[in-house]
């Protein structure tokens, strides 16, 4: 029975024996420049591996890809089949500095069933390879080469596509570090998302070779109860929970380098009172050093609606007249379901090869 390599670093093994670590670095630097788009065009590999490897299809994690592009054209995503069949999006968004954010995703589906999210209704069905996870920013660094009238690079990469990152942990940290190592992305521009599975929070605190990225909670409610009605799987006691474990994190690491905000989507009428915005103050507080981050609710079902932009301009008065420290997310690529929670694989008819 033939099984199918994982990874590309277990192909080489599988096709040439022991690999010098030298040569897997030439390999992986080959794979991020936006000119080489085949094993064949690495032509500082010995001829006689070349074939092999292009015969072994790990050039790439994807076999198709179709792009979508906003009206806007700001924002771009990708619906990416992957060689077992399997399906995810990744996208691409302009940022303030006027170059790119690439969003990636770190699993097909989701099992955390968030009830806003359209990735969490598909439910879950498998962990994405180290390999899978680079691709999506190789994707990007094609794309942005093949159209030179967008001319910019990627800036940024955020884990905040599909699937809970932590919950695929080994291969987000090696992908992490894969991207660090080959790219001229440094840590403070990548940003890992998190529902907030506390063995894996605590993992990283004992974790020397996780990077110093920063990470963002998804708390979208100081409140445990209303928490736990729209993340139903959340811990009973979270608030409590994340704020001793925050406390280790600070203590553990410089707060300067590892930023930590709460991700917090306004809901009408479900989180975005005075009573939420009072919890929420008191919660940062005890914290201490975090920024919150207000998401405005992207269509998924009529089971919720966005908050107003004045229930959301008061809330967020709310909380910078009590000192937090508070931002907006622009929204972005809505018309392409690329938005934050929107994200399921669904093919539509716009797209452009
Ligand atoms: S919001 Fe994130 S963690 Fe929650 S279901 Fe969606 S993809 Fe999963």
């Amino acid at each position: 029975m033939h099984i199918q390599p994982k990874t590309r670093a277990e192909t080489l093994h599988i096709l040439f024996g022991s690999v010098p670590v030298w040569r897997l670095t030439q390999v992986e630097q080959a794979l991020f420049s936006p000119f080489i788009r085949t094993f064949s065009d690495i032509t500082t590999l010995p001829a006689l591996w070349r074939e092999p490897l292009h015969r072994a299809q790990v050039f790439i994690s994807y076999r198709t890809t179709q792009v979508f592009w906003s009206q806007k054209k700001d924002t771009f995503k990708a619906l990416l089949k992957l060689a077992d069949g399997k399906q995810i999006e990744t996208v691409l968004m302009k940022n303030a500095r006027g170059a790119y954010t690439v969003c990636v995703s770190t699993q097909v589906g989701c099992a955390m069933a968030c009830t806003f999210c359209a990735t969490g209704k598909m439910g879950f069905s498998r962990n994405l390879s180290e390999d899978e996870i680079v691709d999506q920013v190789r994707h990007w660094i094609y794309f942005l080469a093949d159209h030179p009238e967008i001319a910019a690079r990627v800036s940024n990469v955020v884990y905040m596509g599909m699937g809970e990152p932590l919950a695929n942990y080994d291969a987000v940290k090696q992908s992490l570090r894969t991207i660090l190592k080959y790219t001229d992305i440094g840590p403070t521009h990548m940003t890992v998302s998190t529902v907030g599975l506390v063995p894996m929070l605590n993992r990283i605190l004992d974790d020397s070779e996780w990077p110093a990225v920063r990470l963002a909670v998804s708390l979208h409610s100081a409140d445990p109860q209303t928490r736990k009605e729209i993340m139903p799987t959340s811990y009973d006691n979270f608030p409590d929970t994340l704020a001793e474990w925050a406390d280790r994190y600070f203590e553990k690491f410089d707060s300067k380098r590892r930023h930590l905000t709460f991700e917090y989507i306004m809901l009408s009428g479900v989180n975005d009172s005075e009573k939420h915005a009072e919890a929420l103050i008191k919660f940062t507080r005890r914290i201490g050093k975090v920024r919150v981050n207000l998401i405005p609710y992207n269509y998924t079902g009529d089971v919720f609606h966005k908050s107003t932009q004045t229930d959301i301009d008061i809330f967020q008065q709310r909380l910078e007249y009590a000192g937090v420290d508070v931002t907006r997310r622009r929204t972005m690529g809505e018309d392409i379901a690329a938005a934050c929670g929107q994200l399921a694989v669904q093919e539509e008819k716009t797209a452009i090869a």
